[in-house]
């Protein structure tokens, strides 16, 4: 199979796990018989700096021209102090918005052999198996915010807007039913419609995409109390689908659950079938070039991208397993290691093409003699 992967780096440690999920797809190339193509694109603060823009239209004509998309992480502290149009996540916002991928798809999986790495107890976060589906395109992070804001009477404010339409809640509301069909059956939807007129109608949305799909269960849940349940009892959950905004917290939350942030891959999908593959992590400008981030997001990412854009099952799973075949050998990074002796953000990757090399040769021997 020959397929075109367009790569944008972005900033901080983006460069550096992007790098290790290339290195791993060139070995899944090399084992086998595709051919992938890498094409770059600038992106975030690095955008900014050599071509004056978060999101250079070559950028996305280099994006268009693919079958997927991979990226490391935008951001950084140097770029603090830009306007608010000039800052490296209007990149990542931009390119959503450009290339419409509504649906943000957040697994949250709890490897047996890091259940001890959660601040959790083991108990609690053992046999975790969910998706956080998060709205993308929509909600506060596209609002109209208002930086000069004065009220009446005089003081300083400061105004954004939520703002969503039907149409976003049905696309992403739906494609959390589909994916539900395909598990266990479970829709569990949040939103905070105690209070809010986007959620009251996000409820209802939700109500009438269950009527299109009567073998799925559905339940709502107000945000604040699914911030506790994520800790109390995250084996509840199947599918959650919800807004923009919350998405994007309760997934930062729930990555503690299995053990780092560098280990929750993610997948925004578009309509036209043009994917973009992402680690749910930031650019960690604390940790950047000293070559100890946790690769394993991004490879995890380019796994689903491998099942969702090229339907290489069987390589996503072999990529899978030899991360995980890699946990339970021990291996970890310092995000894991817990005070003891980790490996590099580049060591740790050729621990993962070794474990895959393995596998590949065992799974030839085994066809040899079948
Ligand atoms: P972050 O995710 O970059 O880092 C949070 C903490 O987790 C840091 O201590 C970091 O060292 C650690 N961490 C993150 N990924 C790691 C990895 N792979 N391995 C080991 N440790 C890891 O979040 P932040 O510090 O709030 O944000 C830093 C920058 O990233 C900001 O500019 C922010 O806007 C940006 N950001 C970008 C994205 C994105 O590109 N999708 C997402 C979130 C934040």
């Amino acid at each position: 199979m020959k397929k075109r992967i367009a790569l944008l780096p972005g900033d901080g440690i983006g460069p550096e796990v992007l790098e290790a999920a290339v290195d791993v797809l060139k070995s899944v190339a090399e084992h086998y018989q595709h051919e992938f193509e890498f094409e770059y694109g600038l992106i975030g603060g690095s955008a900014i700096d050599e071509a004056g823009v978060p999101l250079p239209e070559e950028t996305v004509a280099v994006c268009k021209a693919a079958d997927a998309i991979l990226l490391g992480a935008v951001g950084g502290p140097k770029w603090d102090q830009h306007p608010s149009e000039l800052r490296p996540e209007k990149g990542l916002l931009a390119i959503r918005k450009q290339l419409d991928l509504f649906a943000n798809l957040r697994p949250v999986k709890v490897f047996e052999s890091l259940a001890d790495a959660s601040p959790l107890k083991k108990e609690y976060v053992e046999g975790v198996d969910f998706v956080i589906v998060r709205e993308l395109t929509g909600g506060l992070y596209f609002g109209k915010p208002s930086e000069q804001y004065v009220n009446q009477d005089g003081e300083q404010a400061a105004v954004d807007t939520l703002f969503y339409k039907k149409t976003e809640m049905e696309r992403v509301i739906r494609e959390a039913f589909r994916m539900a069909k395909g598990r266990t059956g479970k829709v569990t939807s949040v939103d905070k419609a105690n209070v809010l007129e986007s959620s009251k109608l996000w409820r209802k949305t939700a109500e009438e995409a269950a009527g299109e799909f009567p073998d799925v269960k559905l339940e709502h849940m107000l945000v604040d109390n699914a911030a506790m349940q994520l800790i109390y009892a995250p084996r509840q959950f199947d599918i959650v689908v919800t807004e923009n905004m919350f998405g994007d917290i309760l997934s930062d939350e729930a990555s503690m659950l299995t053990g780092s942030l560098g280990m929750l891959p993610s997948a925004s999908l578009s309509s036209s079938g043009l994917h973009l593959y992402e680690p749910v992590h930031g650019s960690a400008p604390d940790i950047a070039g000293q070559n100890i981030a946790n690769p394993l997001a991004a490879i995890l990412s380019a796994a689903m991208m491998l099942r969702t854009s090229f339907g290489l099952e069987a390589e996503a799973k072999a990529v899978e397993h030899a991360v995980d075949q890699v946990l339970q050998s021990g291996k970890r990074t310092k995000d894991l290691a817990k005070g003891s002796e980790h490996c590099t953000t580049q060591s740790i990757t050729e621990e993962v093409k070794a474990a895959l090399a393995d596998d590949n040769a065992i799974s030839n021997i085994m066809t040899a003699y079948v």
